[in-house]
């Protein structure tokens, strides 16, 4: 039987700091659901638990191939930072990872078949654009803001991941004005004033008695003083510093996706209005916000994007 172009698949890849997770996504983006496993991961794993999780997640997923379909390459999207030369990570939250060759371990499984590395934040940016919130826009910048804060720079529908494989690194960008610690070793990153912990941590810091962000957001929607403050205070990091990146760059959009951009319902709101007090300038006030359109799929639609759209991706990481 003969392929279509509707059934060469790309194997995509999320590794993340709880789970690895794989499936066959098609050339127009969809996941194709009896291939999609996850295995868990975690701070407390060893080097080769690490690789038995992402082998079974690749062996499983490949096994539920139709059996006319094609499979183009695998698509990697891992918690950072990586090194795209040499196709290595080093999660933040895997510490049992440093400057590890994942690329080669997936390789190993996939003979003959080309594997690309990205970052999880450029994944993410490369899925909305490629099916998401960010179809048609030249200059876009994809985030989330969850345990972490990501991000990923599409300019003149690029992606640009820098000659390392880091570029869009929005978390770790400096806040005015703070100077909170942050697990990369700065001070005053985005990441470190406005993820979900680090803003439950601040609001129990000033008297708030609660624990989690589910907490938070509850007493947000109740008026809690403190909760509306540290909510606030995300929103006002996140919105200054993508002030500051389309000072830089002239951005045209931006979509927030991640589970604590749902803390509240004006979240992303919030965030815009941060924009327009930090800055006058009308080309850096036309940066649009607005929530991601993909769920929570984005890193793995992203990975498969490394395999189905390569144009998309930098002249500079390709060589
Ligand atoms: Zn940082």
């Amino acid at each position: 039987m003969t392929t279509t172009t509707s059934n060469r698949y790309a194997l995509a890849i999320d590794l993340g700091g709880t789970k690895v997770e794989a499936a066959l996504v098609d050339p127009n983006g969809a996941i194709f659901p009896p291939s999609r496993f996850r295995a868990p991961t975690g701070r407390a794993s060893s080097s080769d638990q690490l690789a038995e999780s992402v082998r079974t997640v690749i062996r499983k997923s490949t096994a539920a191939l139709p059996d006319d379909a094609e499979l183009l390459g695998a698509g990697i999207g891992s918690a950072g930072p990586i090194s795209l030369s040499r196709g290595e990570v080093s999660p933040l939250n895997l510490p049992a990872w440093r400057d590890f060759g994942l690329r080669a371990v997936v390789e190993e499984e996939l003979p003959g078949l080309s594997v690309s590395l990205r970052g999880d934040g450029n994944c993410i940016a490369l899925a909305e654009h490629w099916i998401g919130a960010a179809q048609g826009v030249k200059f876009f910048m994809g985030m989330v803001v969850s345990t972490g804060v990501g991000g990923g720079l599409i300019l003149d529908d690029r992606l640009i991941d820098g000659p390392t494989g880091n570029g869009g690194h929005f978390g770790h960008v400096e806040v005015g004005g703070e100077d909170t610690v942050c697990g990369c070793g700065g001070t005053g990153c985005v990441e470190a004033v406005a993820s979900g912990p680090k803003t439950v941590e601040w609001a129990q810091a000033h008297g708030w008695t609660g624990t989690t962000g589910e907490e938070l957001a509850a007493h947000y929607a109740d008026g809690n003083e403190i909760a509306v403050q540290a909510v606030r205070r995300s929103a006002r990091a996140v919105g200054h510093a993508i002030a500051s990146a389309t000072a830089l760059v002239d951005l045209e959009l931006v979509a927030i996706g991640g589970g604590f951009s749902h803390v509240s319902a004006d979240y992303i709101a919030l965030v815009a209005e941060a924009i327009t007090d930090r800055a006058a300038f009308p080309f850096i006030t036309k940066v649009r916000v607005v929530a991601s359109a993909l769920s929570h799929d984005g890193p793995l639609i992203g990975a498969a994007a490394l395999v189905h759209h390569p144009e998309r991706l930098s002249e500079a990481a390709r060589a």
